[in-house]
């Protein structure tokens, strides 16, 4: 029976994706609470409040706030850019 699992596993695999299955327990790096899968390496993540994996609009919202907080310093760089073209112009 356990080779008909692993055949069955193995087809499922293939045609559907990986279960997560086995997945490591919750930890938190850089504000995030998260699951590791340990077969595909897909990160199921959680709230750290309630301890359950996030909704699809909960998770939308952590990578919105995430992009705004990646946002601030690539403007700090143009900025910094636009002011060297801007010294350069006042010299020429
Ligand atoms: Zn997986």
């Amino acid at each position: 029976m356990s080779i008909l699992r692993a055949v069955f596993d193995f087809l499922y695999g293939i045609l559907l994706g990986c279960r997560h299955d086995r997945l490591t327990r919750p930890f938190t790096i850089e504000q995030q609470t998260y699951k590791v899968c340990l077969d595909c390496g897909k990160h199921v993540f959680y709230s750290p409040d309630t301890m359950r994996p996030l909704s699809g609009r909960e998770l939308r919202r952590m990578h919105a706030v995430q992009s705004v907080e990646l946002k601030v310093v690539p403007a700090a760089s143009t900025s910094g850019s636009l002011h060297g073209e801007n010294d350069s112009r006042a010299v020429a």
